[in-house]
Parts: C-alpha cells; structure tokens; sequence
C-alpha cells in the first residue's frame, strides 16, 4: 500500500515539475500557491525578452529598461518587503525560485543581478534592521522599484573584509565618512546604498567582527565620485570604484546597532549568496537543456552528437548536480526565512551551484563545438556571466574556507 502511494505521489511530482521546469525535482512539489504565482510571473517575464535582447543588451552596454520595468511592475523588487509597505512579504524562498526561474528562461545572470541589488541591499536588509521611520521611507519605494547598491567591498582589504577602512566618524549630529570602494555595482543607478564603514578603529574594537557599522546613504551625491571599471560580462549593469570624501550622513541613517554592522550585514550577504547560487543553477539549467536540443538534432558522422557518451554524460552529469544544488538552496533559503542560522547551508549551496552551473556552462560549450564559441549561441555570454559567481560575491576559496572551519571544524589557515 505505502509503496503504491509513494509511487503514485512520486508520478504527481514528476508531472508537477515537468510543468513547472520541464525537468524532474522533488522539492517544487512542496510549492505554495503563491510560489507557483511567483515561478509563472517570471516565465512570464522572461518570455518578452528573448535571446537577441540580452545579446544586443550585452554588445552595447545598455541598462535593460525595459526588463526592469517588467520586475517592478510584476511586484518582484518587492518580493520581501513586508505588506504593510507594499510588498508581498515573502522571502528568500521565493526571491530565489523568481532568480532561478527567470535565468533558466533565458535571462541570465540580470534577474538575480538587479533583485538583488534593490531588494535583496535595499529590501531585505532595511526589513530586517531597519528603524521604522527607515523601513517607512525606504520600503514602500524599493516595493516600488527605488535601486540600491552594496559598498562593502575595498581595494586593500578584498576578501578579508574585516580589515575595511572606509571610516565614519561622528561629529555633532551626523557622521563623516571617507574611504574608497570597490567593484559597487549598479552605483550610477542607485538612489542608495548600503555602505559598510568602521565606526571603532580594528586596533580598539574588543574583536575583529565589532566596530564595523551599516549606513543607509543617498546617491547621487557629489562626496562620492565614481569610476566605471570594463568588466568581462554582465555589460548591462555596471560597476565602480567608488571615493567617498567627506560625505556627511545623518545620525538617523546609521542601520541596526553602531559597532554591530558585521553581524547585521550577514543578512544581507548570506541571501546575496542564495541569489548567485540560484542564478548558477538556472543558467546552468538553460545551458544544458540548449545543449541538449541541439546535440539531438546535430549530426556529424551517422547519429546526432548527444547520443555519444561523451557529450551525454557530462550533460546528464551536470544535470544531477545542478538539482541538487537547488535542494541545497532552496534549504538555506526556508532556513534564513524562519530566521534560522543558514551559514553553513549558504556557503555550501554556493560551492554546490557555483560547481555545478560553471560545469553545466562549460559542457554545454563543449556539446555546441566552435558553435559554442559563437555570440549567435549565446553560451559565451552565459559562460563570461556565470564565472563571476567563482569570485563574488565571495570567492570560491572564502566559501571552501568557511564550510572547512563552520562546519567541519579545522583549523583557521589566515
Ligand atoms: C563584477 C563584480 C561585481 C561586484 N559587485 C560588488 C558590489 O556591488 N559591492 C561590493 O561590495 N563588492 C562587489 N564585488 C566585489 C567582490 O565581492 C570581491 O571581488 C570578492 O569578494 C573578492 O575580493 P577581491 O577581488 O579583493 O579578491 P582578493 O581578496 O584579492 O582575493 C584574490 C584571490 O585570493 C584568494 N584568497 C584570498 N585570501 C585567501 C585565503 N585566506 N585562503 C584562500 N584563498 C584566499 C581569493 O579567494 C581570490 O581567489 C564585485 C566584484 C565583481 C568582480
């Protein structure tokens, strides 16, 4: 009896997912009503914007106006945002079924790229930390579509971000901030930002983690100046070096608790992780199923191409690990939104996707031949956005590094 229901429940998932991703998953099955509403509003999305879009959007370096504007309007920059102001008051669940959704239907890296940006910097952290007349003046707008843009990371300090400069020293009423950023994203958009600033000099903070403080400024503004840096992909959004010079931020911008900004903004980097990690899958989910169609019809001696094993396997390899990234990650999502530790799940979901979405990418290169190679197949383009998730927004090392001391307890080598 127990094995007829679980087979026919299991035929019931397989049905449901193939509708869903058209691939077999066991997770979807548990999807909510309004989950499912978020999976279809972004197939919906990523129907009007099809390949030749985002080539033409990639070769003139052009901000996609018109899909963001498809965002806003579907409520997605307000996934997270709490009703009250507008939003639908989910979460990270659903934030990352709408990233992966929209990149395994064609869009890339830009779904995760601009919700993370505003909802994720903007939304997610001012609704976790923020004072009410913050959540009050900035929530509704984010809802909204008001972008956003993460300063954390700097020139001489890169992955070890505790040894951050940039410094914000009160005078009076307000702080004053001077310092230099690196690769800030989306800064020439943004209406704001979250800047991370030591408040307690590292020498006389009682440990490392303390002394860093969150700050929710407004741009433009002229004490911080910006400079594009020519990167390898994502040419639809850009990224800056940023100079702060006496930029005065008011007392009331300061987010959560001053000193504690590390432990705060911790809340923003593990989803920030979540995204990229449900961006590697869903490109490497689009990577794989083009490949697939296309070694089932391309013949070069008396079959088609995906029928040699070695096409195949590494397909059917990267399929495998793909699905059980997203599980992973769909985890450390449900756990951050019951406001559960999910460290160790984040960090381990990135290793997973970042693994499985580069070897998915890579295959699906290798199966389309010197057609791989060509801007018409468009997997260079995924190839030259999906290296990105192995540097940021951590490094591959820094993920390894953390699941080596957090979860499997060795020693701290640096
Ligand atoms: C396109 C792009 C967009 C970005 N957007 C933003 C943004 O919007 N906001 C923001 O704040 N930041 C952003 N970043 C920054 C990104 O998060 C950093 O580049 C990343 O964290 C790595 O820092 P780094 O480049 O200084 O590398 P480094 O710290 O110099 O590291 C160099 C290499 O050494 C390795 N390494 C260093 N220390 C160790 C160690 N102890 N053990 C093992 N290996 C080690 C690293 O893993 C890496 O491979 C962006 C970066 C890029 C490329």
């Amino acid at each position: 009896m127990l094995c007829f229901l679980q087979k026919s429940l299991y035929r019931n998932l397989g049905e449901y997912e193939r509708k869903i991703h058209g691939w077999g998953c066991l997770l979807d099955f548990e999807l909510s009503a309004e989950q499912k509403m978020i999976v279809e509003a972004a197939k919906d999305i990523a129907k009007d914007f099809g390949p030749e879009y985002w080539r033409e959007k990639d070769k003139k370096h052009e901000f996609p106006e018109d899909f963001w504007k498809s965002l806003i309007e579907a409520g997605f920059t307000g996934i997270v945002v709490p009703e009250k102001y507008g939003g639908g008051g989910m979460g990270m669940a659903e934030m990352v079924l709408a990233m992966e959704t929209l990149a395994s239907e064609g869009c890339g890296l830009a779904g995760e790229w601009f919700l993370c940006l505003s909802a994720v910097f903007g939304g997610l952290s001012i609704s976790k930390h923020g004072s009410e007349a913050q959540e009050e003046r900035y929530l509704p707008k984010i809802a909204k579509g008001l972008e956003f843009c993460l300063g954390l990371t700097e020139p001489d300090a890169g992955t070890n971000t505790l040894n951050i400069s940039t410094a914000a020293v009160k005078k009076g009423g307000e702080y004053c901030v001077n310092g230099q950023k690196m690769f800030i994203s989306g800064a020439d958009r943004a209406k704001g930002m979250l800047l991370v600033a030591r408040t307690t000099p590292i020498e006389k903070a009682a440990k490392r983690s303390l002394g860093l403080s969150l700050f929710l400024v407004d741009l433009p503004n002229p004490a911080v100046e910006i400079i594009p840096i020519d990167k390898h992909g994502i040419n639809y959004s850009k990224t800056f070096e940023m100079y702060i010079s006496d930029l005065k931020v008011p007392e009331d911008a300061l987010l959560g608790e001053l000193d504690k900004g590390w432990y705060h903004v911790l809340d923003t980097l593990n989803p920030e992780r979540m995204s990229f990690s449900a961006a590697s899958c869903g490109i490497g989910l689009l990577a794989i199923k083009k490949a697939v169609d296309y070694a089932k019809e391309r013949k070069v001696f008396d079959a088609p191409i995906g029928s040699y094993q070695g096409v195949q396997f590494p397909l059917a390899d990267a399929k495998a690990k793909i699905e059980a990234a997203r599980l992973l990650n769909y985890k450390a999502a449900l756990l951050f939104d019951k406001g559960l530790d999910c460290g160790a799940e984040a960090n381990m979901a990135k290793v997973a996707a970042v693994d499985a979405g580069i070897g998915a990418v890579y295959h699906s290169m290798q199966a389309f031949g010197g057609y791989g190679y060509a801007v018409e197949y468009d997997v260079e383009r995924w190839w030259r956005e999906i290296n990105l998730v192995r540097l940021a927004p951590v490094t591959h090392q820094m993920t390894l590094a953390f699941i080596g001391q957090h979860v499997l307890g060795l020693p701290k080598s640096y």
